[in-house]
């Protein structure tokens, strides 16, 4: 019997009925290839079509979903009725056509790969990098900085090819942001069934997009299911590593809980920082005069009560727009203060649980799951939304766009705005930004933002803070705004790569001076004149729209895992990335960067340096990412 039989099994018509009537159709009728073992059902009149911007996800109506589940219905039963026997494995053809099938859209030939790696349909896990244990030098040592999703993951593949390593990590968990961010409201952002590894799927997740306990507690158990702990030191931060060039190796100096400081020295040096791990403080005039409370949203201070306070919240970017409507309640007035409004991207789904129904599914409908995951990176995740962030050179049309996609998106986007904001016009004059979508990261939206700012004691406020004085904030309009608690949801310095650190490299030469605000890297991943030095999330590695940021991670550690193969394949001392082959590559993507979105000149965010040059984010598609990152080419090394 297989494994999804016992409880298929037990369900009557009427449980199944229900329960179907709740499942996600496109993954459904994929699904039913493996019990039926063919794909003819999905050659008939109801096909999905996913476009983009169009109302519908799936492109289907309420009649083709039913009459799909009716079908569905059919073929589960008479799986029931005969025995739950085992299930066909499908050939590549018939999973080629359900791919295809899934969003309605061809799938290009050279895209097979790519895809059916990302659908990973029987845990294939191609992502991971098998080396001979033979190969990996004795006393070689890798050091991964931080334990959040990037340190984790690096810990994973080093633990599956048997390098060993020690991971260390500033704070008392793990987790990383999901440790690190705990306010009312914080919850994921990436269609939760996609934002998990692909080699730990999960598929009981409470909400489409689950909250942060969920997210923390999903990383603890991929730490304990592979057995992290005994190479994880907490409490532990890097203050320095330097190259010695005579022993080819880092030598890394650490500060450890009690206040003391360690030295130890590694091969090899893996940074898991990441980009949003450093809370900015504006620098706002008289701030150090505030009276009352104050603090980061990336650090709640959960004991304080907001309850019948005057609060104030600076910021109104991804952060704020979840924890706004979860406090929103409670203070006596809230006041929330916007320097540029932030671009809503429809989600009905964003705040809402999943259903027990759709659980069920997911635990026994055999490979729904699968499917289901593939069909949010087509729809949702891969490069839908890319074609509208787009510029065109020269372009005339809306001022706040950047081409005409872009200003076709910049339409629908407002119109939503407008339609929430119902005959508050002023409102929604306000709440339309004054940059082309895209610039900045949507906020996903379910309504939750525009209702909250909506409510008696809530005031938006636009006019811009002059100063903070003992008593609140004073805008230029001379108007004080009185505070007891000030909440700053002013984002981090994303810039700001490794700076808690001071890291040297070939002859002596320091990473920050290197960089001077300007992080470059080839790949985000390795840097020149610092062999055996390897980044995730570095520069350049963050997406806009699309995917979970985990996809690009995933994508980077098998690179990294390539760089490693290949210096045991070659038996050398060093690899290190050359500095033509990193500028080339630095030059080509801020071409790129120049027509995006973010690109723009009339776009100021963090995704840019204090020079305007884009610093954090891939400007190629996720099908690009993942080419470029399959494998290291060797001549893009000096290797030694
Ligand atoms: P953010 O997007 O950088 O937003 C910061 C906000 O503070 C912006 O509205 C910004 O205004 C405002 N601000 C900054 N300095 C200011 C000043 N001096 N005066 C007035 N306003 C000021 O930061 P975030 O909301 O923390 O989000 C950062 C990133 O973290 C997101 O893009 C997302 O990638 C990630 N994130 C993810 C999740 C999730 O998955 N759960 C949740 C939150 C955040 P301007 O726009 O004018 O600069």
């Amino acid at each position: 019997m297989n494994e999804w039989a016992v409880t298929l099994q037990d369900a009557d018509d009427e449980t199944l009925s229900l329960t179907l009537a709740q499942a996600h159709v496109p993954a459904l009728m994929a699904a039913m290839m493996h019990i039926t073992g063919s794909t003819e059902h999905l050659r008939g009149a109801v096909r999905p079509a996913v476009i983009p911007l169009a109302e519908e996800e799936d492109g289907l109506t309420e009649d083709q979903r039913s009459e799909a589940r009716t079908l569905a219905l059919q073929l589960l039963r008479n799986y029931r009725d005969a025995g739950c026997p085992p299930l066909t494995a499908p050939d590549d053809a018939m999973v080629e056509e359900a791919m295809a099938y899934i969003t309605g859209t061809p799938l290009p030939a050279e895209q097979q790969v790519y895809m059916r790696e990302e659908l990973n349909l029987f845990g294939e896990d191609r992502r991971r990098v098998a080396i001979p244990a033979a190969n990996v030098p004795a006393s070689f040592r890798v050091l991964i900085i931080g334990a959040g999703m990037s340190g984790i993951l690096a810990a994973v593949r080093l633990r599956e090819a048997g390098i060993p390593f020690l991971m260390v990590e500033k704070n008392p968990e793990i987790g990383g942001t999901w440790y690190e961010n705990t306010y009312p409201g914080c919850q994921v952002d990436s269609a939760n069934h996609l934002y998990n590894y692909s080699f730990a799927p999960e598929h009981q997740w409470p909400g489409h997009f689950s909250a942060q306990p969920e997210l923390f507690n999903y990383f603890r158990r991929v730490v304990q299911s592979h057995e992290l702990e005994q190479n994880l030191q907490l409490d532990t931060a890097v203050r320095e590593a330097r190259f010695d060039e005579q022993e080819n190796e880092w030598v890394v100096t650490m500060q450890t809980g009690d206040g003391g400081t360690c030295e130890e020295s590694f091969a090899v040096v893996i940074s898991g920082c990441g980009q949003l791990n450093s809370p900015a403080l504006p620098d706002i005039p008289g701030a150090e005069n505030f009276a009352g409370m104050s603090f980061h949203s990336a650090r709640w201070e959960h004991q304080h009560d907001l309850k019948g306070k005057r609060v104030a919240v600076i910021g109104t970017g991804c952060s704020a727009t979840q924890f706004v409507p979860a406090i929103a309640d409670l203070p006596g007035q809230l006041h929330v203060f916007q320097r540029s409004a932030a671009w809503l991207l429809p989600a009905e789904d964003y705040r809402q649980p999943m259903s027990d129904e759709e659980l069920w599914c997911f635990r026994n409908i055999p490979y729904y799951a699968r499917w289901y995951r593939f069909f949010l990176f087509r729809a949702r995740g891969n490069d839908g939304l890319l074609p509208f962030l787009l510029g065109e050179e020269g372009w005339q049309g809306h001022p706040a766009s950047v081409g005409p996609a872009n200003a076709e998106l910049r339409a629908a986007m407002e119109d939503y705005i407008r339609e929430q904001c119902g005959d508050d016009s002023a409102l929604a004059d306000a709440l339309i930004p004054t940059y082309p979508p895209g610039g900045k990261r949507p906020v996903l939206d379910d309504g939750k933002w525009i209702e909250a700012l909506r409510r008696p004691g809530v005031n938006l406020i636009t006019e811009p803070i002059q100063r903070i004085e003992a008593g609140g904030i004073r805008t230029t309009d001379g108007q004080l705004h009185e505070c007891d608690i000030l909440i700053y949801g002013t984002g981090f310095s994303a810039d700001k790569f490794l700076h808690t650190m001071k890291v040297t490299g070939r002859d002596g030469r320091d990473l920050h001076e290197q960089w001077r605000g300007n992080p470059t890297a080839y790949l985000g991943a390795t840097i020149p004149g610092f062999p055996n030095f390897y980044c995730l999330y570095g520069p350049n590695t963050n997406i806009v729209v699309g995917s979970s940021i985990i996809f690009f991670s995933e994508c980077s550690m098998r690179y990294i895992m390539g760089c490693l193969k290949l210096q045991f394949e070659e038996a050398l001392n060093t690899l290190e990335v050359k500095a033509d082959v990193c500028e080339q590559y630095n030059r080509d993507i801020d071409e790129l960067s120049r027509l995006r979105a973010w690109g723009s000149p009339h776009v100021d965010s963090w995704y840019k340096n204090a020079a305007g040059r884009v610093t954090q984010n891939w400007p190629g598609t996720h099908w690009e990412w993942w080419q470029r990152t399959k494998a290291p080419v060797p001549e893009d090394f000096v290797r030694e």
